[in-house]
């Protein structure tokens, strides 16, 4: 069948949205029928809950749904990671019981892929699932482990083989977070929030039919989903909508917003708040100083070009087209533009971007974002290791030596 026009889905969503829109049903029944009529997602295919669109018509679905302030189905958090990954690399079975319950937001998902051992060095992971009878037993720990403390499933990598190279060992599940066997506890971060965890893993079962791939190809699932977090869909969540909307969905919505994001506050501090510079600066006298407005105006250069490079990539993933080094190019300039909005605004707010605290200036936003953007550096891919990218896949230098090939076994590990 050929592609609709513009025109032609212009119209069918309208329709759609017409005859079932209603502010007054419950959060949950709207995304059913979201997710069962394929314009919650309509950039998946057919049968499974899309409508097969390219990306570059999905516009027109949102904007018609945005037309009328209707709520889009859940897709903050790691689950668009775990569906991306799932419509991929996940058997029908799989399929049918997980991504349906992603779009209506009844499942919440994490992802347990770093280690203490292993995290820039992720095919180094030490947690191990053996096989035993119709489950797979789960041994070892997580660190970093974003959402852990809320989520009904993970997204796990874990070793199943020792006498292979260590990027063949691998095998990548779906594991029930609320069993016994999975212990959370969550980590308290130096700017007061605690939005990750630690999770240990003591003989944590996993049904067989939860593996994703073959045995051993866990590290190419795990490709999957990782180019989909350095694209953005990374578990930040959708900004908040202006305006406050009457009607029983929307007041589901913000609480249940309020409740996910609960962890995330400090999320925009993390990213360096460029906005707020330019008020900054007229706020703080700082406009009228020659030096501070010189790297004022560098900051913005490199914020509006960051921004462009995230619009290139976006723009090629529209027309269908693989993410080419725009991924890491535009994971690097963020943590530029968040590392120099901490420097420019400590020049413009003296001593005092230190404090915290009503009193302090913006009521500690700016001490936030000091001590927040640090993450932009390591989440998802560390600097050091996007310019390894970078060097070795797109200018194609010669690679680091390596000191860990052969049997994982025999790799000198810590
Ligand atoms: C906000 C946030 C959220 C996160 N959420 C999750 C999550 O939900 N799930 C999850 O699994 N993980 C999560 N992470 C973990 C993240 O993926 C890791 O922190 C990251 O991959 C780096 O690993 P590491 O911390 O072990 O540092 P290490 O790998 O120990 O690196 C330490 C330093 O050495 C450098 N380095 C390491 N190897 C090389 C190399 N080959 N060449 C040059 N330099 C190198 C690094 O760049 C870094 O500066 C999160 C991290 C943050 C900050």
């Amino acid at each position: 069948m050929s592609t609709p026009t513009e025109a032609e889905v212009r119209t069918e969503v309208r329709e759609w949205i017409a005859a079932n829109w209603n502010p007054d049903m419950s959060l949950l029944e709207w995304r059913t029928k979201l997710a069962d009529s394929g314009w919650g997602a309509p950039q998946w295919p057919k049968e499974w809950y899309g409508r097969g669109l390219p990306h570059s018509l999905v516009r027109v679905v949102q904007e018609e749904l945005a037309a009328v302030g209707a709520v889009g189905p859940a897709a903050s958090g790691v689950r668009m990671l775990a569906a991306a990954t799932l419509l991929e690399h996940g058997t029908d079975a799989q399929k049918k019981k997980f991504l349906r319950r992603i779009l209506t937001g009844e499942d919440t998902w994490c992802q347990f892929f770093s280690e203490p051992g292993s995290g820039s060095d992720l095919a180094g992971a030490t947690t191990r699932a053996d096989l035993k009878g119709d489950f797979w037993i789960v041994n070892g720990q997580k660190v970093w482990t974003t959402s852990a403390h809320h989520a009904d499933h993970g997204l796990l990598l874990a070793r199943t083989d020792w006498d292979v190279p260590k990027h063949e060992g691998m095998s990548y599940f779906v594991i029930d977070v609320k069993q016994q066997g999975v212990d959370v506890q969550p980590l308290k971060q130096m700017n007061g929030h605690a939005s990750f965890n630690q999770v240990f893993f003591t003989d944590a079962k996993v049904p067989k039919e939860n593996l994703v791939g073959k045995v051993g190809e866990g590290w190419k699932v795990a490709m999957t989903t990782l180019a989909h977090e350095r694209r953005g869909a990374d578990g930040l969540a959708p900004p908040s909508k202006k305006g406050r909307k009457e009607g029983r969905i929307h007041a589901e919505e913000r609480a249940e917003n309020d409740k996910a994001n609960e962890p995330y506050r400090w999320y925009p501090q993390r990213a360096g708040r460029v906005d707020l510079i330019l008020e900054r600066a007229k706020e703080t006298g700082a406009d009228k100083d020659p030096h501070v407005r010189q790297e004022i105006a560098k900051l913005m250069i490199m914020a509006k070009s960051a921004e462009w490079t995230a619009r290139r990539a976006r723009a090629a993933q529209q027309q269908g087209r693989p993410q080419g080094p725009e991924g890491s190019l535009g994971k690097l300039a963020a943590s530029h533009v968040a590392r120099g909005c901490a420097r420019v605004h400590t020049m413009m707010t003296g001593t005092e971007a230190m404090l915290t605290g009503k009193e302090s200036p913006r009521e500690g936003i700016i001490a936030e974002i000091l001590v927040s953007v640090p993450a932009v550096s390591i989440a998802g891919g560390t600097d050091e290791i996007q310019r390894n990218i970078i060097a070795e896949r797109v200018l194609e230098l010669p690679k680091e030596p390596r000191f860990d090939t052969g049997p994982f076994r025999n790799v000198r590990r810590n």
